[in-house]
């Protein structure tokens, strides 16, 4: 059973770790009125620092295979090791997840390859903990290698020092849409709940996944979140659950007459950007004699009072248009970089010219 493209978007929910056998049976039986399309649960918990509530091991394991009494929702749980799959494997779980920390090291992640290689187990990769899109991929290739066609990613945002950031692990949503556009036949799902870090901004990332057509959501749902021994502050309760879940715009695919208007208007962008790209063309030509005649007459190449007055009057003009100060800054430092490294390009071909001095 394919289970990651049954259903857009699927939904998997469940607490982050499996705690008591009660926990996890209160969560299957309020998932009955929930459209939830697999429950997920942590049955070992890589902790940051000792002492903190690991997970219950092979006991948790038995707690869900009972489960399959209250509910025929499938199971996954996450694994970091071999020995951990074959556990997973015999207790009849249905899919596993790979996580953050064990993305980022090959060695362990072909060693998993190879331990469900042969069986139908779906296997779901979470990003690496640092923005790295090859380890992701790298991770996703070496499943596929074994063999795995039940596979899909999770997007679980990416650590980083900034104390400021509302969240936990920042989204750099650009990562996950490169994801996509490499593998258009593996499902992408958003862990907002370890984005998020707290429950409130949860609703908000959960639309924009959807909204950037992610194919569905991990949410961490926990029957006491205040109470979990993990991650209290990111859990929902199933009913939280349920309010989100109906408030959440799914996106349809386009309809005809929306689909007619929107090629329209791409047809007039696919111009303009032509246009741009002429017109850059041109420029970085008109940079290139520049850059010949300040060659010729032993000028800098950079001028910080040339740049400070592109950057004042080119954020003017942005404001008159609606583009904001950072977008302008943002696309003339581009255009000044390749503008710098086009001039010391020619004054490395005119001093190659020169007769050597005596
Ligand atoms: C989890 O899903 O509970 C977990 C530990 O995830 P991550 O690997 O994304 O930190
Ligand atoms: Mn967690």
């Amino acid at each position: 059973m394919n289970y990651f493209s049954s259903k857009k978007p699927y939904f998997i929910a469940g607490p982050c770790g499996a705690e008591d056998e009660l926990q996890l049976q209160n969560i299957a039986n309020s998932f009955k009125h929930i459209a939830i399309d697999m429950i997920r649960a942590g049955v070992w918990k890589p902790r940051s620092k000792p002492g903190h509530f690991e997970g219950r091991g092979e006991e948790a394991l038995k707690w869900l295979s009972q489960l399959k009494n209250i509910s025929s929702l499938p199971i996954c749980i996450e694994v970091a090791n071999k020995e951990q799959v074959e556990l997973a494997l015999k207790y009849g779980i249905d899919a596993i997840w790979i996580g953050a920390r064990t993305t980022v090291n090959p060695f362990i992640v072909q060693e998993i390859a190879d331990a469900v290689k042969g069986n139908q187990v779906g296997v779901l990769v979470k990003n690496p903990i640092n923005p790295d899109i090859e380890l992701w991929s790298g991770a996703l290739e070496r499943f596929a290698n074994a063999g795995i066609d039940n596979l899909a990613a999770i997007h679980r945002g990416f650590s980083s020092y900034d104390t400021m950031s509302i969240y936990r692990n920042k989204p750099n949503w650009a990562i996950p849409i490169e994801l996509k556009r490499r593998y258009k036949d593996i499902p992408i799902f958003c862990d907002a709940s370890h984005i998020c870090g707290n429950r409130e901004l949860i609703p908000m990332v959960s639309q924009r996944a959807l909204d950037l057509d992610f194919d569905g959501l991990m949410i961490e749902t926990h029957p006491n979140p205040d109470q979990a021994l993990s991650d209290a502050k990111q859990q929902l309760t199933p009913d939280q659950l349920s309010q989100l879940l109906s408030h959440l715009i799914i996106r349809k695919p386009l309809s005809n007459s929306s689909a007619d208007e929107i090629e329209q208007i791409r047809q007039i962008l696919d111009s303009m950007d032509a246009e741009v790209v002429d017109l850059i063309g041109k420029r970085m030509e008109l940079v290139a004699k520049l850059g010949k005649i300040k060659g010729d007459n032993n000028m800098p190449i950079y001028q910080a009072d040339r740049w400070r007055e592109i950057v004042k009057s080119r954020t003017n003009w942005g404001e008159k248009n609606g583009l904001d100060a950072e977008f302008m800054l943002n696309l003339f430092e581009l255009i000044h970089d390749k503008s710098i490294k086009t001039q010391i390009h020619i004054l490395n071909e005119l001093a190659q010219d020169r007769p050597a001095e005596k």
